[in-house]
């Protein structure tokens, strides 16, 4: 019996230290970079682009990036990205909604212990305010269909909701992880497959006005059809919209991946993370000039100008 005791003793203290050591700083391994060539761009004049906060939660840096503090706070906006182009007006995610309360309860019972959250002003209402309703938006662009990005989009009915292929069968097919989107109904979904080719590193891209303005790339790991959003502006201000890739920022500065903990409860494919926030590290590298904007980080998010502000 004693040694029973002491054989369940010690492998407490094993998993407890595995645990441990998953949290604990590594960085991903950088290669040679690709020959990344900065992407030409004609945006066209009246392009603009505004940040819309709708929410918060509250988590720390030790779950966001492997080697962020235990208890170092860390707030997660919960923020949509609205940009005007003169050929149409595009929402990238929705932050939280106006039901976010109800939707929060018909999470998993984990993810609601861990959830702590404050409600914003809903992107819709602030739409509203100024006049934009859903039949204004070309569409809504999620970055990925997990609930706290689609979390607003009943309150934007009738506007088409784009998404990759990948990420529609995700929806179809997928588990939990969708299941809030997939209780929306026949939403008027905009499907695309990566018509325009290579861009800067990934195989293949969709450029969606043909401009070089707005160009989304596929970068399937966090959710199988979870893409990356350039935007380039007539200032020559360039933006690229990582969605979950990282969390916060030093996942793509450092480069590190969420810890072991937040990549089982959150990834669909961790190696598929690995290798974009490597290319992203690579990208920032060749372009210093790009701000790199993680769905979450609301330091980066607050330098962005605030609907109804604009940077154009
Ligand atoms: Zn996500």
């Amino acid at each position: 019996m004693r040694s029973f005791l002491l054989l369940v003793a010690l492998l407490v203290a094993a998993g407890a230290a595995a645990l441990a050591w998953s949290f604990a700083p590594a960085t991903l391994a950088v290669g040679p970079p690709p020959k990344l060539v900065r992407p030409s761009a004609h945006p066209a004049e009246g392009m603009r682009l505004s940040a819309l906060p709708a929410g918060k939660m509250f988590s720390q840096a030790v779950f966001a990036y492997r080697g962020g503090a235990l208890g170092e706070p860390r707030v997660f906006a919960m923020t949509g990205i609205l940009v005007q182009h003169p050929r149409g007006t595009l929402l990238f995610d929705t932050g939280f909604g106006k039901d976010v309360d109800v939707q929060v309860r018909s999470t998993p019972w984990l993810m609601q212990l861990l959830t702590r959250y404050e409600k914003g002003t809903p992107v819709a209402e602030q739409l509203r305010a100024h006049g934009i309703g859903p039949k204004d938006l070309a569409g809504i662009v999620l970055t990925h269909a997990h609930w706290d990005h689609v979390s607003g989009i009943p309150d934007l009915s009738g506007a088409p909701v784009w998404v990759s292929r990948a990420e529609r069968d995700f929806i179809r097919d997928g588990g939990v992880a969708t299941a809030l989107v997939r209780g929306f109904g026949d939403l008027p979904y905009h499907v695309y497959d990566f018509a325009s080719g290579p861009y800067l590193g990934f195989d293949r891209s969709e450029d969606v006005f043909g401009d070089g303005s707005i160009v989304l790339v596929p970068a399937p790991g966090h959710t199988p059809g979870s893409i990356i959003a350039f935007l380039a502006l007539p200032s020559g201000k360039r933006f690229a919209l990582v969605g979950d890739l990282v969390w916060q920022k030093e996942g793509v500065e450092l480069p590190a991946e969420r810890p072991w903990l937040s990549r089982s409860l959150a990834d669909a494919d961790p190696a598929g993370v690995r290798r974009w926030i490597v290319l992203m590290h690579q990208i920032q590298i060749a372009m210093p000039d790009l701000v790199i904007v993680p769905a979450h980080d609301s330091r980066v998010l607050e330098r962005l100008a605030k609907f109804p502000e604009w940077v154009g």
